[in-house]
């Protein structure tokens, strides 16, 4: 932690707050070089626990945190087993599950393209609320029927607390959208369930931001938490590789990218999916279904199953 100090701070200021954050920081030993304070200390999450009363010390300007002091566990957090095939992960369907025969027929010809993991939406959180919202439980057994024979684990939304127990039980790698990425209460759920975690970034969310959400799956006991990367809009957009990029070096957590919800559009998708790949991205997230064209939701970026295989096949040259 760097605490930048007021300019002109007297000698008796200083000595006060020194006072003040030995009490608040003990065992810890700030060293100060010129107009700044330096500290470290074997629990970091001290810092933040403290932050706010240290901020508001006379003398004090600013405190900056680093990555690994704000989010120790997400800085230091080993990658996690995952249920996918090893390798890189593909993770592909249609935006919704939307009707179960339809939708296991998509799930083997996905699996037999490439995909390694099932997009299985229950719930669709929608920005209008006269669109499709999902089928919700009622397709829980389906959506699960039709990845077991498919051979594919499963991924579904949560959009409230009580879905992630009752959808982690049932198997499902839960994922936390866009949406609700600064949904705490529901990050706690999540991670209390021990269940794997995609966890899509907020459009204009900060890398630090992004990784405390991170840290609450983390803190509250899940270890299985995959960073998604998809886009700073609600509309036609593109993948924040920056973003991604950066996220990559800070943490050992996967870090995939879902173009399909950056683009908007299908004819975008396979370019940015790959860019993706190229930078060392660990997977991607790729809407594809059977027939795009009569989709309730997103039909527009979501890819035909030839488009998806031939894109799998150029993922998979690029990346084992
Ligand atoms: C989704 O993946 O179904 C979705 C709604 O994406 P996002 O949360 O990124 O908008
Ligand atoms: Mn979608």
């Amino acid at each position: 932690m760097k605490i930048l100090l007021e300019n002109g701070l007297s000698a008796a200021g200083a000595r006060a707050l020194s006072e003040a954050l030995a009490r608040l920081l003990p065992g810890t030993s700030p060293r100060r070089a010129g107009g700044s304070i330096s500290v470290s200390s074997g629990r970091p999450a001290i810092f933040s626990e403290r932050l706010a009363l240290i901020e508001n010390l006379p003398g004090v300007s600013a405190v900056l945190l680093s990555d690994a002091e704000a989010c120790p566990l997400a800085c230091s957090a080993p990658p996690p087993e995952l249920p996918f095939r090893k390798g890189f992960v593909i993770i592909a369907g249609p935006c919704a599950v939307e009707d179960a025969g339809s939708y296991a027929r998509t799930a083997k010809s996905l699996a037999r393209a490439g995909a390694t993991g099932l997009r299985a939406a229950l719930f669709k959180p929608r920005s209008s609320p006269y669109a499709f919202q999902g089928l919700g439980l009622a397709a829980l057994p389906a959506a699960r029927r039709a990845a077991r024979a498919a051979g594919l684990p499963p991924v579904t939304e949560i959009v409230d607390l009580p879905q992630a127990a009752r959808l982690a039980a049932a198997g499902f790698v839960l994922q936390i959208g866009a949406r609700n990425m600064r949904n705490y209460e529901l990050l706690k759920a999540a991670g209390r369930t021990g269940a794997p975690v995609v966890l899509k970034r907020a459009p204009g969310a900060s890398l630090r931001e992004w990784l405390l959400s991170a840290e609450y799956l983390l803190k509250h006991g899940d270890p299985r938490v995959i960073l998604c990367e998809r886009g700073d809009s609600f509309g036609g957009g593109r993948l924040n590789m920056r973003i991604m990029e950066l996220a990559m070096k800070a943490t050992a957590l996967p870090v995939i990218a879902d173009p399909s919800h950056a683009c908007g559009r299908r004819e975008l998708v396979a370019e940015q999916a790959l860019a993706a790949a190229r930078a060392g991205a660990d997977g991607v997230m790729i809407e594809s279904a059977a027939d795009p064209s009569s989709a309730l939701v997103d039909g527009r970026q979501t890819m035909g199953l030839a488009e998806f295989a031939a894109l799998a096949k150029k993922l998979r040259a690029l990346r084992k």
